[in-house]
């Protein structure tokens, strides 16, 4: 293997440390940041993430609640549920679990968040302060990868980025923060022709497919960054989009799953709601 590892667990442990110090301080003046998660069904994936986030936010001081629905919940009951958390006080962040059952309208819910406390980053306003780079919480996901991405070194301005996947909470958020930092960005989807041609001439491939060993050796360009952003579960393991074993033999870095970006989207998560906490308390 010639890439070097971007060690997720160890950026996450870096950057809860400096949460847990900034969570202290925020306790010293009476507040006490809180996160809370709904979760509608038994979707067992879905309860493996809000365990991860339960246990995160316990790691570093944050108080967390989480709201488990049943799956029969309505529409309105679980608009009720959101506003209940919009209302109160000891709440800065709010995350409503996806997928929701398929009865349940997932962008009415997710606009109910206020947006402030929207530590998600999936709110309309603030998909388009990330579309317009204005100041607004920035989706966790693209926020850990975009942090993995820079801890390269490498000076990101004008490099080629190629993002495959378009999704709403990955993909287009991606392609939006790469633009910021000046990169000449690709979004590649299911349409795409050619699409090996395109992954060939990225300095920076991010993937969010949701499709193991879906990227291999042969679609990366040689010292390139690769980030991996997929969970699939496959033969009760946990594998990412992206072929380890021929692409690290390419590539200059290389995210491993696990223990990569799953494990920043958590960390970021928990920067969005000591975030949220600050500027709720310091105004800014
Ligand atoms: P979606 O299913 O919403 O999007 C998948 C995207 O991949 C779509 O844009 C689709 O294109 C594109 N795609 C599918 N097939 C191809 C193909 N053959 N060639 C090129 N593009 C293709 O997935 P998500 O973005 O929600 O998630 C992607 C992966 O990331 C999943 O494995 C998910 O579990 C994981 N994930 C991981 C997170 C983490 O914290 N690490 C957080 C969120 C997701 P089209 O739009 O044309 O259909």
């Amino acid at each position: 293997m010639s890439a070097t590892i971007l060690d997720g667990k160890r950026m996450s442990a870096e950057l809860r440390a400096g949460l847990a110090g900034r969570v202290e301080a925020l306790k010293r003046q009476g507040i006490t940041p809180g996160l809370a998660v709904i979760l509608v069904g038994q979707d067992p994936a879905s309860e493996i993430y809000v365990r991860n986030k339960e246990n995160g936010c316990a790691e570093i001081g944050v108080y967390s609640r989480t709201a488990r629905m049943p799956e029969e919940t309505t529409q309105e009951e679980l608009e009720a549920q959101i506003e209940a958390f919009n209302r109160d006080e000891r709440i800065h962040g709010i995350l409503v679990q996806l997928p929701l059952p398929a009865h349940l309208d997932e962008q009415r819910a997710l606009a109910c968040v206020l947006p402030e406390k929207d530590v998600d980053g999936f709110h309309l306003v603030n998909a388009g302060h990330m579309l317009t780079g204005t100041p607004g919480v920035v989706a966790c996901t693209p926020r850990g990868a975009l942090h993995m991405i820079r801890q390269t070194g490498l000076a990101l301005s004008g490099l080629e980025a190629v993002v495959v996947g378009r999704s709403n909470i990955v993909g287009k958020p991606m392609a939006m923060l790469l633009l910021q930092e000046n990169c000449t960005v690709t979004l590649c989807h299911s349409r795409t022709r050619n699409l090996a041609e395109h992954t060939r001439r990225a300095d920076i491939l991010v993937v969010a497919v949701g499709k193991a060993g879906f990227i291999t050796g042969d679609m990366v360009k040689p010292g390139a960054v690769v980030i991996d952003v997929g969970i699939n579960r496959v033969d009760g393991k946990v594998r990412g989009d992206v072929d380890f074993d021929t692409v690290s033999e390419v590539a200059g870095w290389i995210t491993p799953v696990p223990g990569g970006v799953g494990r920043m989207t958590i960390t970021m998560l928990l920067e969005n709601t000591v975030e949220a906490a600050e500027k709720r308390t310091h105004g800014c």
